[in-house]
């Protein structure tokens, strides 16, 4: 069983709201990636949580909860292991089976979740969707016109950019590889036939205007009505120091950050969380579980790149951790409407998280790499490892399974000693063709 690691005061005194919202003894945690690591993490703090199930989990999950061998993508799978095992409540982390309709199953199944329906869902499922919602309640975004074909397109490339920078985003899923910040005009035209011969996502494109500023993640519970705020994290998207290079998931997160402060963190939730939450219950597709809005902060305040509908990898990984209070109450409130009888979240500490990824990510590599020095960090307490792409092999050991491996956290009072802590840890973990950034959080802090 983990401990509560820095915080040791994290998941108590939360007694009356477990009682009036019977967080009771059985969870299942869908996905099996870092992000699901840290919720599982912070499930088994909680006091009115005495069994946490994953599917299909990974080795780092493995000593928290047991995992059970069913993919994000078998929603009858999942269904029926949520039924035969009378799980009291299911947390869907990735978004992909939200948007696939895991979350309306479990509800014709009468299986409480924290997770959206399909309809709720498109808030980032259709970016073209997402916009029509942000325009009829008023959110500020960048300017942007949908195209159905390279004609539109084209136009409207010009239309939103002129000659100068424009961002052209595929209108579904893509895990993030569906956004395209071109230069100009002619390189924002050159792309268009690779996005509609590609087709994957019907050939709808958003034209976006280019925005300019710092990027915040911002983390929030909803239950359709109520709101409970987590603290903003950054995230390093780009594969090399000084960020160049490619476009990631994420190699690296931290927070706090100073470019939020309470104001700016009020302002937020005013004028972008509270009316997303109020037009999609007008919609008729409340919100249930968390909105994550990606933020830039332009010269004429914060604004929308995109909302998300689930947990951020890896912001979740920094975020959890530096919460103070009980997520096992939090997301069975949610999951039964009565977020409202919850004390608000509070942030305590500073994290940062270290991507440690397989050489040559996000482009092709090894797996099945041979992982040293786990056991070197596993009993500090400042110290904590998520694991995102691992597997074990036959033997026994750990090796790697995927482009980013393992987000080490370091905790600390301050975000310097959090990142002096993280990098100590990542420097002990070794396997072969290991990549990370050594600039992480650097940014705030102007070193290393
Ligand atoms: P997304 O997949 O929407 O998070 O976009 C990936 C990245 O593209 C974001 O993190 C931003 O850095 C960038 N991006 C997306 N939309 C815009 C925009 N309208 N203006 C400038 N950069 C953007």
């Amino acid at each position: 069983m983990p401990d509560a690691r820095y915080h040791a005061g994290n998941g108590f005194g939360f007694g009356a709201v477990m009682e009036a919202t019977r967080v009771t003894a059985r969870i299942l945690v869908v996905g099996g990636g870092g992000r699901e690591h840290a919720i599982v993490w912070k499930l088994v703090q909680s006091r009115g949580v005495r069994e946490v199930l994953c599917a299909p989990g990974n080795p780092g999950i493995e000593s928290l909860a047991e995992c059970v061998p069913v993919p994000v993508a078998d929603l009858d799978g999942l269904v029926q292991l949520a039924v035969e095992r009378a799980v009291n409540l299911v947390v869907v982390g990735p978004e992909d089976p939200l948007a696939a309709g895991l979350a309306d199953r479990f509800d014709a199944a009468g299986i409480p979740v924290f997770g959206h329906t399909a309809a709720a869902a498109r808030i980032e499922s259709s970016k073209s969707w997402s916009k029509g919602m942000m325009a009829a309640a008023g959110i500020p975004t960048a300017r942007s016109l949908v195209a159905m074909d390279v004609d539109s397109a084209r136009q409207a490339i010009v239309e939103i950019g002129g000659d100068g920078p424009v961002v052209i985003k595929a209108d579904g899923l893509a895990a993030g590889k569906g956004v395209v910040v071109a230069g100009s005009r002619i390189e924002a035209e050159a792309t268009l036939g690779t996005v509609f011969n590609e087709g994957a996502t019907g050939g709808t494109l958003v034209i976006e205007e280019c925005l300019t500023g710092a990027e915040v993640s911002i983390l929030l519970l909803t239950d359709g009505e109520s709101v409970r705020m987590l603290a903003p994290s950054c995230d390093h998207k780009r594969a090399f120091d000084g960020d160049i290079g490619p476009n990631t998931g994420g190699m690296g997160v931290y927070t706090p950050t100073a470019r939020i402060d309470p104001a700016l963190m009020a302002r937020i939730e005013a004028e972008i969380v509270a009316p997303a939450v109020r037009e999609m219950a007008r919609r008729g597709s409340p919100l249930r579980g968390v909105l994550y809005p990606g933020l830039m902060l332009t010269p004429e305040g914060p604004k929308v790149i995109e909302f998300n509908c689930r947990f951020g990898d890896p912001e979740t990984q920094v975020v959890l951790p530096t919460t103070v209070g009980d997520l096992g109450a939090w997301v069975m409130a949610v999951a039964s409407g009565t977020l409202d009888t919850t004390p608000q979240p509070v942030s305590s500490g500073a994290a940062v998280g270290i991507a440690l990824a397989s050489g040559g990510y996000p482009g092709a590599y090894e797996t099945g790499v041979p992982i040293h020095g786990l056991d070197t960090v596993a009993s500090d307490p400042e110290v904590i490892v998520f694991h995102a792409g691992t597997r074990r092999a036959g033997s026994g050991e750990i090796v790697t399974a995927g482009g980013r491996v393992l987000t080490v956290v370091g905790l600390g009072p301050d975000l310097a000693s959090a990142q002096a802590k993280a990098y100590e840890a990542a420097d002990r973990i070794t396997f072969q063709g290991k990549m990370m950034r050594s600039d992480i959080a650097a940014r705030e802090l102007n070193k290393r």
